[in-house]
């Protein structure tokens, strides 16, 4: 499949976003005076997959393994610039107003930071005449054409993997400890700028091994869900339950309990 592209600067990218950062990015966005939140879910991982299975090693790279009653799991933070509107950094003339310091994913959109997403440009927000045939071609042979896109591609990757240990002692720091069955919703953290921006600043030197275990819970709002993760002793708790103001969660399936 061949997708030709050329970035039309209609702005539509730039509205309504949850923006997937780095730790760095998060805490340079902050400092901007951005917003954050921590979407959270979670992969029960009661045994060690082959190392053949690509979907699998992909998502241990961007996780980190906690102890949830009985059973394994693997938690996914993502740390996201959450904005309704306007990005706080898009200009009246359409343009960027952070261009040199916008995060990576600003920075290849439309393509995918993930490998096991297909680019597709209906999912984007990108009018048509952004994707026409006489544009560059973007994506060619099952991969990104330009080479600069590319490179940030695998900066992102990197980053994430290299962050994913580091999220473990921000949710300790934060008393982050509920997480979604991955697949069914997330559990969703907002917490004050300045609380978030101590807690990243707090990563750069403190030592893990001085922390509390965390006691993670999963979340849900489907009785099939408890029940399943009741008979195998998992710690849950029902999303209903879930009443500080920093905590809500998110739901893909219609609530039954
Ligand atoms: S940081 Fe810049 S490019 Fe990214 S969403 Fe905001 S205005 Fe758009
Ligand atoms: S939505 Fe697409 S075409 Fe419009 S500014 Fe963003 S990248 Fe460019």
């Amino acid at each position: 499949m061949t997708i030709h592209f050329s970035c039309t600067q209609c702005g539509k990218c730039c509205h309504n976003l949850r923006l997937p950062l780095s730790l760095a990015e998060a805490s340079a966005w902050l400092r901007r005076g951005g917003d954050i939140e921590l979407f959270c879910e979670a992969i029960p991982w009661p045994d060690e997959p082959p190392e053949s299975d690509a979907q699998a090693m992909h998502k241990r790279r961007l996780s980190f393994p906690v102890a949830c009653g009985a059973l394994p799991i693997r938690v996914v933070v993502t740390v996201v610039a959450a904005f309704d509107g306007a990005c706080p950094n898009l200009q009246s003339d359409g343009r960027c107003g952070a261009y040199e310091q916008r995060p990576r994913v600003c920075r290849i959109y439309p393509a995918e930071v993930n490998p096991f997403i297909p680019l597709t440009p209906v999912s984007k927000a990108c009018p048509p005449e952004a994707w026409a045939a006489d544009k560059p071609v973007f994506f060619a042979d099952g991969r990104v054409t330009d080479a600069e896109t590319v490179e940030v591609i695998q900066a992102s990757r990197s980053a994430a993997a290299q962050d994913a240990p580091l999220k473990e002692r921000l949710c300790a720091y934060l008393g982050v400890s509920h997480a979604a069955l991955a697949n069914e919703g997330f559990v969703i953290y907002a917490f004050e700028r300045d609380v978030m921006l101590k807690a990243l600043e707090r990563l750069q030197g403190d030592d893990i091994s001085a922390l509390p275990a965390s006691q993670w819970q999963f979340v849900s709002n489907r009785r099939a869900t408890v029940d399943a993760l009741s008979s195998i002793e998992a710690h849950y708790a029902v999303s209903s339950s879930l009443t500080q103001a920093h905590e809500r969660y998110m739901e893909f399936f219609p609530t039954d309990l």
